[in-house]
């Protein structure tokens, strides 16, 4: 579909304490939230309150272009999280959206080798993600727009646009 998903502030409020229940519901108390920066920092925000989890570490992947492959690539950019910080722990991964899911499929991986237990809890999962993330607030096919990132960079005297 040409439409998009619209998420609201609002909505975001809402989606945050339903995935935050579906966790609780399921029995999954994780030690620790990773949240894939910049837009894994809200759901890891309201989720680490949600879930009374204190513990909250930030992973910083971006999509790279390869100069020879036309692939894109997800990659980690430093710094990365401690592999003693996340040493037997069980970890819930938080993320605004898993599309492709490679960004998901990077960050579990390396998870895998030192964690305990990794799940993966996003707002919306599209319907082609290799990751079926274990937490999902809405399914769509379609292209969102989130809250935080709808509005371009604010630039330096500028009126502020309230209503946009
Ligand atoms: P991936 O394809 O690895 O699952 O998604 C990588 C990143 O692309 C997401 O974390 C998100 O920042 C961005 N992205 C993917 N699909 C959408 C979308 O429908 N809307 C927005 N605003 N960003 C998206």
């Amino acid at each position: 579909s040409a439409e998009r998903e619209v998420l609201t502030w609002e909505m975001f409020g809402t989606a945050g304490r339903a995935l935050a229940q579906e966790i609780a519901d399921d029995g999954y108390r994780p030690d620790l939230i990773l949240s894939i920066a910049r837009g894994g920092l809200f759901v890891a925000g309201s989720l680490g309150y949600a879930l009374d989890v204190k513990n909250l570490h930030v992973m910083n992947v971006e999509f790279y272009t390869g100069v020879n492959e036309r692939l894109d690539l997800p990659v980690m950019l430093p710094p990365v999280p401690n592999a003693v910080d996340l040493s037997g722990a069980r970890v819930l991964v938080a993320d605004d959206v898993a599309d492709t899911g490679a960004t998901l499929k990077l960050v579990r991986d390396f998870c895998a080798d030192h964690v305990a237990d990794v799940r993966c809890a996003v707002i919306y999962e599209k319907p082609h993600s290799e990751v079926k993330c274990e937490y999902v607030w809405r399914h769509t096919d379609r292209w969102i727009n989130f809250p935080w990132s709808t509005l371009p960079p604010v630039v330096e005297g500028e009126d502020q646009v309230l209503d946009a």
